[in-house]
């Protein structure tokens, strides 16, 4: 028998220790929390390994061998964490407090809370579980939050053979309490949307601005992106999301549950529309969406500029084809003063299989876990290392296996982030128990 009581005293301390190990992202100096799970992990019999990409930036892999009748399952997480201003903080944002049953600090949901439940679940399966049909990789990456060059990617690249397995348990979802009812939706997120970063540029003639002439690039600009703009008004039903609602109306009373499970319907679609437009994610989920992140034209105030452009980041849903979106926009702006160039273009990735044994195993523990509550596969608005994986064939599941209401939510990336003892002990449960399941 497992002794949960145990498991919520440890979990808070190594969590509150970890989180005093600064590793924000520039620059990251991921050397000190690598250190601080090797010696975790050394404490508890494991053999890890340091995987050094840059100054300062390491990698951490570690292995609990089954006897290979399947392939791996790996455990991902990342060290670095995104900068946090002290100032708006109520508890110093790196000084791991525990307080009020919570954990104090930045990193606390993302991620170094779910590498301790990791880590945690790990030694619970060493020691309750002998038998055990596949390898599961723990593996703490670094430079996640700039886009993982010298994490993620860098470790695909040099280090294959220590990643190379058949499921990969990273973030990406987690369990919505509140965002549309008391039930907690579990959502898994099985693909993301495609980062296409484009750069709109105009040009005009050079002149005083006292004797406007009508070719102003400033202006030109300006009228392309109000036409681009509409983008964001062009609703798509992709066919995880339609799943996904449908998922999430069982968890509904009536008659919203029945408008949610058929959105497939135009009409139905167009009830839930107000509903689902109030949510930035959600409608993030609904479109292709198009958001100006930089602009820049003229430098003096009585001149004419003859250049300006803007940069566009663009999110399309999976699938949807970037040559195809460049020549939507193209047509919508209709000008040849206007040229559109490709910054970054993303790399297509196959949705992960929401029928596998990975997910099956993890719907299951959910449902036994927490009663009433419904799982449900998930389409990820932001990026996750997961596309790295996908890229290779690897199927992803992105869940933070806690049960989060939406001011908790708020506070990833934001101000007093922090994770309470019931959500570390019940993370802690579901990753053990599921693995358990895949590990049989
Ligand atoms: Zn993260």
């Amino acid at each position: 028998m497992i002794d949960w009581n145990e498991v919520a005293k440890e979990a808070p301390r190594l969590l509150g220790a970890y989180l005093k190990i600064k590793s924000v992202n520039p620059p990251g100096n991921e050397s000190g929390t690598a250190a601080f799970l090797k010696d975790e992990l050394v404490k508890r019999g494991f053999s890890p390994a340091l995987h050094q990409s840059g100054p300062d930036r390491v990698n951490l892999t570690a292995r609990l061998t089954g006897d290979g009748r399947k392939r791996p399952v790996l455990l991902y997480n990342h060290m670095d964490v995104v900068e946090a201003d002290a100032r708006q903080w109520s508890h110093e944002p790196f000084s791991g407090d525990i307080r009020d049953g919570y954990v104090w600090g930045r990193g606390a949901i993302d991620m170094k809370g779910m590498a301790i439940m990791q880590l945690l679940a790990m030694d619970l399966l060493q020691r309750n579980h002998p038998a055990r049909s596949r390898d599961v990789i723990f593996f703490a990456a670094a430079d996640e939050e700039k886009g993982g060059k010298l994490g993620t990617s860098w470790m695909i690249e040099n280090r294959w053979q220590e990643l190379d397995a058949e499921f990969v348990w990273d973030e990406g979802g987690f369990g919505m309490q509140d965002f549309f009812g008391p039930k907690p939706v579990f959502a898994v997120a099985v693909a993301e949307k495609l980062d296409l970063w484009l750069r709109i540029s105009a040009r005009g003639t050079p002149g005083h601005s006292g004797m406007p002439h009508g070719d102003n690039a400033a202006e030109t600009l300006v009228r392309a992106l109000g036409r681009v703009m509409r983008i964001n008004a062009r609703h798509v039903l992709h066919p995880i999301v339609r799943t996904m609602f449908s998922g999430i109306a069982r968890t509904m009373a009536f008659p919203k549950s029945l408008v949610m499970a058929q959105l497939g319907n135009p009409l139905a679609f167009r009830l839930a529309r107000p509903f689902l437009a109030a949510s930035p994610m959600l409608s993030a989920m609904l479109r292709d969406t198009l958001s100006v992140t930089v602009l820049s034209a003229g430098g003096k105030e009585n001149v004419i500029p003859d250049q300006a452009e803007a940069i566009i980041d663009a999110r399309l849903l999976p699938g949807h084809s970037p040559e195809a979106f460049v020549a939507l926009l193209t047509k919508l702006i209709n000008d040849e003063k206007i040229s559109i160039d490709t910054v970054q273009t993303p790399h297509p990735a196959q949705p992960s299989d929401s029928t596998s044994e990975f997910y099956n195993a993890l719907a299951a523990t959910l449902a036994r876990l927490v009663p009433d509550s419904a799982t449900v596969p998930m389409l990820t608005p932001g990026t996750t290392d997961s596309c790295h994986f996908r890229r290779r064939g690897v199927q992803c599941y992105g869940l933070f296996p806690a049960v989060i209401t939406p001011g908790e939510l708020a506070r990833f990336h934001g101000i007093d982030e922090r994770i309470s003892i019931d959500n570390l002990v019940l993370g802690t449960r579901i990753i053990y128990e599921t693995l358990k399941s895949l590990v049989a």
